[in-house]
């Protein structure tokens, strides 16, 4: 799935518990495209906590793409026909 969302995009898969530029990237928020998975992998992937078809949890999902304005990131969801656009800052 995808949609437009604010996020911090990590550092690295060591996480804010052991890496210090993960800690300051996840102060960082920014406006991304990003590709939610509904299943699990393997892979390393952040999380993101939110709810698809009704059942709220945690999904992988991959940056696509990082925009510096809204604007941005609006006229780019219009031309890749993404509707699902949330720009509020979250938690
Ligand atoms: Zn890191």
């Amino acid at each position: 799935m995808d949609m437009i969302r604010v996020v911090s995009p990590p550092h690295c898969r060591k996480g804010p518990a052991r890496c210090s530029e993960c800690r300051k990237a996840a102060r960082v928020k920014k406006i991304c495209h990003i590709h939610v998975y509904t299943t699990t992998s393997e892979n390393f992937r952040p999380i993101i906590e939110m709810e698809i078809r009704g059942i709220p949890g945690f999904y992988e999902y991959e940056i696509i793409e990082v925009f510096e304005s809204p604007n941005d990131a609006i006229e780019y969801a219009k031309r890749n026909d993404i509707s699902n656009i949330d720009l509020s800052m979250g938690r």
